[in-house]
């Protein structure tokens, strides 16, 4: 697994925990980089950190999670965090910001991959580190200093000129398309830390065709999750520097989740990593043949974007009636419906949002079945319409 998270790259990323469940890995995470009480931690408002899991980082680590918003890729609004990050840098009045977190693959925006361009600056982006630690603040550094380093610039024209405060930092100009490589710089600049929630690491990892160290080289710890695509029944792991992982030893011991039967969790992990690039890349392969598919029926009912489909993820936007409804309907199977289709076809959705409903693929779902959720899909978008 050290592998894979990147043990070998430039020995940051040599120490890693598991953990018996998920359900520690966002309390831990957050407890071993915000370590006085009151610290803030900066993440997305619609984030699986903030959304789904019971305030745990208010409960537990008595840290100020603050929500900004979310941008349509799962990104931060980079001047929104920007803004926060320095009102609290140095002040004694605002709560001070340890950490930001990331989410990649991003949940909530149906498994979009955190923008691949940031990763193509990784040189560019160590030197423009070093030079940010190096230089007081108020010092400016202009990106002509360093040429080569406008980030992005080779993406699609998304450059714009920076804000007046960001370039007197030295930042690039900030732009939509390399978002995790800014909000590294920004974080860096102003004392915090990252934290990746990479549940879905190896999807993202797989929609980039890069190795997961290549993502995670941009962060400062990262978790991960063996129970998601890869199918193991459960198991959890996080990765980050040394001082870090012994204080998340520390707290995952103190919330009850030691173990010393993890063994039997690693081996169920290591079947989950065993092809698991091909098993993701066949999860991925069928969300996109489903979208295109749903999409090929034209319902007024169910509405889907698969240029929006970048992992194992289908966000269906449903109209005229309630997700959960038509999620009820998905599941149930009449005799009529057997005899049109041949076989008992029960298609397993979740309702998302008041307007949307979220399919995810994994390695039991295989490219048969997701044509016959097609049928099924057919079927019931065709009852319902008439
Ligand atoms: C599943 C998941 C987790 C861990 O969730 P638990 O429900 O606590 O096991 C964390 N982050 C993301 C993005 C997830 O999808």
């Amino acid at each position: 697994m050290s592998a894979c998270c990147g043990q070998a790259e430039r020995g940051r990323w040599v120490p890693e925990e598991s953990m018996p469940s998920p359900a520690l890995l966002p309390s831990v995470s957050v407890m071993g980089h915000c370590r006085r009480r009151g610290s803030q931690l900066l993440l997305g408002q619609e984030c699986h950190l903030q959304v789904y899991e019971q305030g745990g980082v208010a409960q537990l680590a008595g840290v100020l999670a603050n929500p900004l918003p979310d941008l349509p890729h799962g990104t931060l609004d980079l001047a929104e965090l920007q803004r926060v990050l320095a009102r609290g840098h140095g002040s004694p009045y605002h709560p001070v910001c340890e950490l930001v977190c990331l989410e990649n693959t991003h949940c909530s925006s149906g498994g979009r991959v955190l923008p691949i361009d940031y990763l193509r600056q990784g040189t560019v982006l160590r030197l423009r580190w070093h030079m940010t630690a190096q230089v007081p603040h108020t010092q400016s550094w202009s990106p002509h200093q360093a040429p080569d380093s406008r980030p992005c610039d080779s993406s699609g024209g998304h450059t714009q000129e920076p804000p007046g405060d960001l370039s007197s930092l030295g930042l690039a100009p900030l732009t939509s398309a390399c978002p995790a490589f800014q909000v590294h710089l920004l974080a860096r600049t102003y004392g915090a830390r990252i934290h990746l929630d990479g549940a879905r690491l190896m999807n993202a990892a797989v929609a980039l065709r890069v190795p997961p160290a290549h993502i995670v080289e941009h962060c400062d710890s990262v978790s991960f999750c063996f129970s998601k695509g890869l199918g193991a029944p459960g198991g959890a792991l996080v990765g980050g520097p040394k001082d870090f992982i012994e204080e998340a030893w520390r707290f995952r011991k103190a919330l009850g989740g030691g173990m010393r039967q993890s063994g039997v969790l690693a081996a169920a992990a290591l079947v989950g990593l065993a092809g698991a690039e091909e098993a993701l890349l066949q999860d991925h392969k069928n969300a996109q043949r489903f979208a295109k598919g749903l999409q090929e029926l034209a319902s007024p009912v169910c509405s889907v974007d698969p240029a929006t489909v970048e992992t194992n993820m289908v966000l269906v936007r449903v109209n005229g009636l309630a997700p959960t409804e038509l999620c009820q309907r998905l599941q149930v199977v009449s005799a009529d419906e057997v005899a049109q289709i041949g076989r008992a076809v029960h298609v397993l959705v979740f309702p998302w949002t008041e307007q949307s409903v979220r399919a995810v693929w994994h390695r039991d779902i295989s490219t048969q079945d997701t044509d016959l959720a097609l049928r099924k899909w057919a079927l019931v978008l065709r009852q319902l319409e008439s």
